[in-house]
């Protein structure tokens, strides 16, 4: 695997691997690697010839009182894993690569930028669009693949492909879980073994729902009261939203009939964690 630090030996990388005819997979990551993020890059091993991955901890996205200085850097461990998963390049620029002194163009999706997480965390979505579409540049794959655990972002970067026009397709891949269900995040390593077990209430209270709409309730508001109150009972839990949503407008929906995402965001301890469901239309 070739380790590559800036936009013009990527390129060139990537121009080799063309020229020989090659197709390309992308999966963008922050790095502090998990089995979520493999099962991303195994997913582009058997859809694409060669795959490309980045770990760039994007600051654009962070807010100011956020983890960004923080989070996670495990680069070492991080390319042994990408390694033995097969990964040809990996890119890993500094911020200064990404944004020069004067950068000043972002993008906006607009409207879908400011729903679920967006809201808490204002600018978030516009950090991802906007280096999700520089990395779309630099590399130019033909698929990219992005998990479903971080729902509302799919929503944001589908609807940039679509308006922005680029020649790729967003290839979603499933929630990995641990065994017990907690979705896999970097951001679990933040977590005591107290607040570990706190932060199964997320899960459950999805299992929740979809044991009500098992059993036939439709309407958003007993589902979502349903969902709230397994949050509720547990200690050490403070719900920052949990919602049913069109998967695509992540608008609210009043029932879950014609399909839904079931979305839901939490603090536990020092750690904001996100779930989802996506629950398929029924009558
Ligand atoms: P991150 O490093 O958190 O920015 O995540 C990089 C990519 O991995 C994103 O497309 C995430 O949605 C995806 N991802 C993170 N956690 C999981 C998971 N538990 N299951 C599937 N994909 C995941």
């Amino acid at each position: 695997m070739r380790i590559l630090r800036t936009i013009a030996e990527t390129r060139a990388a990537v121009a080799e691997l063309r020229a020989r005819g090659c197709t390309v997979g992308l999966v963008a990551t922050m790095g502090a690697l998990h089995e979520g993020h493999l099962s991303l890059v195994r997913a582009a091993r058997s859809r694409c010839d060669a795959v490309i991955a980045t770990i760039f901890v994007n600051p654009l996205q962070f807010g100011p009182n956020e983890d960004f200085s923080k989070y996670p850097r495990t680069f070492e461990t991080d390319c042994a894993m990408l390694e033995r998963e097969g990964v040809d390049l990996l890119f890993a620029p500094e911020p200064a690569e990404m944004y020069p002194p004067g950068t000043s163009t972002v993008v906006e999706v607009q409207g879908l930028q400011d729903r679920l997480d967006g809201q808490s965390r204002p600018g978030h979505f516009r950090g991802v669009a906007t280096v999700v579409a520089k990395l779309f540049h630099i590399v130019g794959p033909n698929q990219a693949f992005f998990g479903q655990k971080d729902a509302a972002q799919v929503a944001n970067l589908r609807r940039m492909v679509r308006d922005l026009n680029f020649p790729l397709e967003l290839v979603v891949c499933p929630i990995v879980r641990e065994p017990d269900g907690l979705a896999m995040s970097s951001r679990n390593r933040y977590l005591s073994p107290e607040d570990r077990r706190h932060a199964l209430a997320l899960r459950r209270a999805l299992r929740a729902v979809e044991d009500r709409i098992a059993a036939g309730v439709r309407g958003a508001a007993p589902l979502i009261e349903a969902g709230l109150a397994v949050m509720a009972a547990e200690a050490g839990v403070r719900v920052e939203y949990f919602r049913i949503v069109d998967p695509d407008t992540l608008e609210d929906l009043p029932d879950v009939s014609r399909g839904a995402l079931i979305v839901v965001a939490a603090w536990v301890g020092p750690a904001r964690l996100i779930d989802n469901v996506l629950v398929e239309s029924r009558n």
